[in-house]
């Protein structure tokens, strides 16, 4: 009885309140905090168009349509789409209101939400890395199948797949060998793949811990989701950040659906392969070896099949979103793609040029515009609010920077 009663009086507390998303900013207010920018999330969420709630217990929601963001003040995990992520930093209260690391706006909200914050790139040839090999033979798995056969298995019939969808695909390995982390970094740099696919299965001491994670490489100035402690250092795969991501978010939405897993969410990390390639990467943990069901299930052929579904259906998203406009195919439900003829496909070493991201840099300055509009057609799920196309950013001058906290993360 009193618990039914505590639980009437939470709901009574945590009844949101609705902040109209009604006036559009001209400036996305921008305030320092722990030596970093941190941008308004009204601010945000009205240049979007959305509408924003903040509960009482400090999750925040905002929501458009198809499209929304959740985050809890002071955590760091939250959830883009129904997909759930782990932030950079978490959102803090500054000056009375919500913000948001700017690193998180540009680097994990932006590229997901808008395709107009991702550079345009052709995806002509993709590079598969089945985890371990050989001497290697990572996570123990049931009936002694170690990770470096399911992450083999799963990848070869992964290399058909997107074979099957007109691209060129080279593997790291296609049977039990181990070429080193470096092999496998130079391979992708002698061949200049478009994209590193990197497949791995996950194991823990706690063997209770099921589900998929999707890896995208760390940005330089943040600490990666299993840590603290941000890292300065730029690294080839930093060039990507975007481009990562949204890769990464791709791959995960279509694994939870596909296979039903628990979806333990996009997360940063710097491991080798992904931190040094000179394309967009990401490295999957298809699932835990340590734990009794998911380890067999993932020797099972259904999960496999619906694992590499999941990835070939996550990339076809992503290399829609990052098309070049001119030869941008319409996104359709119903009708299977054709595959092109590999033919038709040139060299490898022809279609690797990196480009330089688009949208908002780190290092600018403070008054330089911090959002591009989209174009009309970019099939994109959020268009900035039109009528203020450049909105630029606003120092607000009573917020100096923290010196406490700050020097907690300025010595790497
Ligand atoms: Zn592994």
């Amino acid at each position: 009885m009193y618990r039914i009663l505590f639980l009437i009086f939470l709901l009574f507390i945590a009844v949101p309140f609705t902040l109209p998303a009604q006036s559009t900013p001209k400036t996305l207010r921008i305030q320092w905090f722990a030596g970093r920018r941190y941008v308004s999330l009204h601010d945000i969420a009205r240049f979007y168009g959305m509408s924003m709630n903040m509960e009482r217990n400090g999750r925040i929601t905002l929501v458009l349509r198809n499209a929304k963001i959740v985050m809890t003040l002071n955590k760091r995990y939250g959830s883009l789409n129904g997909i759930a992520v782990t932030y950079l930093y978490a959102p803090a209260i500054l000056g009375g209101r919500p913000y948001i690391s700017e690193l998180d706006f540009s680097k994990v909200i932006e590229p997901v939400m808008r395709n107009a914050t991702l550079s345009k790139r052709k995806v002509r040839t993709i590079m598969i890395d089945p985890g371990h090999g050989g001497k290697d033979n990572g996570a123990p798995g049931a009936n002694r199948v170690w990770e470096k056969h399911l992450t083999l298995a799963m990848s070869l019939r992964l290399r058909d797949a997107l074979r099957a969808k007109g691209f060129n695909v080279i593997m790291t390995r296609s049977n039990d060998r181990y070429p080193s982390l470096e092999d496998r970094v130079n391979m992708r740099e002698k061949t200049k793949a478009d994209l590193f696919i990197s497949v791995h299965c996950n194991a823990s001491v706690q063997k209770s811990i099921n589900g998929i994670e999707t890896y995208a490489l760390t940005p330089a100035g943040a600490p990666s989701s299993g840590d603290s402690r941000a890292n300065f250092t730029r690294n080839p795969g930093n060039s990507f950040d975007r481009h990562n991501y949204r890769l990464a978010y791709e791959i995960q939405r279509q694994l939870v659906w596909k296979t039903k897993a628990n979806d333990r969410g996009v997360r940063h990390a710097r491991f080798y392969v992904i931190k040094n390639v000179s394309c967009p990467g990401v490295l999957i943990e298809t699932g835990y070896l340590s734990n009794a069901r998911e380890g067999s299930q993932l020797q099972t052929w259904r999960r496999q099949r619906d694992t590499v579904n999941a990835i070939v259906e996550g990339v076809m998203r992503y290399v829609s979103a990052t098309a070049p406009a001119e030869k941008k195919p319409k996104p359709r439900k119903s009708a299977p793609k054709k595959p092109a003829p590999k033919a038709q496909l040139p060299p490898a070493s022809k279609g690797a040029k990196a480009e330089p991201e688009a949208g908002p840099k780190t290092d600018r300055k403070p008054d330089a515009p911090l959002l591009k509009p989209a174009p009309k057609d970019d099939g994109t799920l959020l268009k900035p609010v039109p009528k203020h196309e450049k909105p630029s950013m606003k120092m607000i001058p009573k917020a100096a920077p923290d010196p406490g906290t700050r020097a907690k993360h300025s010595g790497k």
